[in-house]
C-alpha cells in the first residue's frame, strides 16, 4: 500500500479508536485501510460520488486483507450510510470548503448519531467553521500544516454550541490562540498576495481597497505585527 500522506495521517490522528467510519470522497480508499491496518477503526464505508474514484476504491480494498470492514459505495456525500451502518465518525477531506458545508448541509438520516465530524477543506475554511456554528457543532479541535508547498486546516467538531467572533471564524479559535509556525507563514504568504493585489488597485477604486486593507489589517492583528 502507498505511505499515506502527511495530510491524510494527521487527518487519521484525529479519528477515535474502534470508530466506525464513514470516509466521504474515498477516491482509492487510502484512509480506511491505514486507518484498520493500525487496528484504529472496527467498521469503515468509503463513499465515492464518481465512479472512477469508485472502482479505484473497489480494487483497492478487495485486494487488501479488510474486504470484509471496508464497504465500498457508490454515493453522493452522506447518502452513502444509513442509521443501520451506526456511523460515529465522519471524515470530509481534500475538498473546498463551499463543497463540505453543502454535503452536510445535505444531511441523511442518520447524523444525529454521528459522534464527531473531521473535515479537511482545502479552502474556504471560514465558511466550514460557520456552517458548524449555525448547525450545532462546536469545534473540539484543529490541526495546520504544509506538504508540498500548500497549507492545510483540519478541524474536529462534535455536537455542542459556540459562538465564534469574525476573527475565529476565519482563522480558527485554536490556530489563531496556537500560532504555530505553519500558522504564521500561511497567513503571511496571504498577506504578501493581498499587499501586491492591493499595488495593482488604483487610488480610485476606494472601496476595492478598502476591502483588502481590511483584510490585511486583520492577518496583522492575528499576526500581532499591527502597530
Ligand atoms: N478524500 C481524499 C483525500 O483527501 O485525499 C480524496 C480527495 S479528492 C481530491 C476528492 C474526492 O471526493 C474525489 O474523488 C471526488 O470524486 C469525491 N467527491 C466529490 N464530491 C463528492 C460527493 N458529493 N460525495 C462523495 N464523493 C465526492
Amino acid at each position: 500500500m502507498e505511505e499515506l500522506s502527511r495530510r491524510l495521517k494527521t487527518v487519521a490522528s484525529f479519528v477515535p479508536q474502534g470508530a466506525r467510519l464513514l470516509d466521504v470522497g474515498s477516491d482509492h480508499a487510502y484512509l480506511p485501510l491505514y486507518l484498520m491496518a493500525k487496528g484504529q477503526i472496527s467498521f469503515a464505508i468509503a463513499g465515492e460520488v464518481v465512479a472512477g474514484p469508485y472502482q479505484s476504491a473497489l480494487a483497492h480494498v478487495s485486494s487488501s486483507a479488510f474486504a470484509k470492514s471496508i464497504e465500498v459505495r457508490l454515493a453522493d456525500g452522506l447518502s452513502a450510510m444509513t442509521p443501520a451502518d451506526e456511523i460515529d465518525t465522519i471524515v470530509i477531506a481534500g475538498m473546498g470548503g463551499r463543497l463540505i458545508s453543502r454535503i452536510l448541509g445535505n444531511g441523511c438520516a442518520g447524523l444525529e448519531q454521528v459522534q464527531r465530524l473531521i473535515l479537511q477543506p482545502n479552502n474556504s475554511e471560514d465558511e466550514v467553521r460557520s456552517w458548524l456554528q449555525q448547525n450545532g457543532y462546536v469545534l473540539i479541535a484543529e490541526a495546520i500544516l504544509e506538504e508540498s508547498g500548500k497549507f492545510y486546516e483540519i478541524l474536529v467538531a462534535e455536537a455542542g454550541q459556540h459562538g465564534l467572533s469574525d476573527k475565529e471564524l476565519r482563522f480558527g479559535p485554536f490556530l489563531s490562540q496556537e500560532k504555530s509556525d505553519v500558522f504564521q507563514a500561511r497567513w503571511l504568504k496571504e498577506k504578501a498576495k493581498l499587499e501586491q493585489a492591493l499595488s495593482q488597485i488604483p487610488d480610485s477604486k476606494i472601496k476595492e481597497r478598502q476591502v483588502l486593507e481590511e483584510r490585511i489589517l486583520a492577518i496583522k492583528e492575528v499576526l500581532d505585527e499591527s502597530e
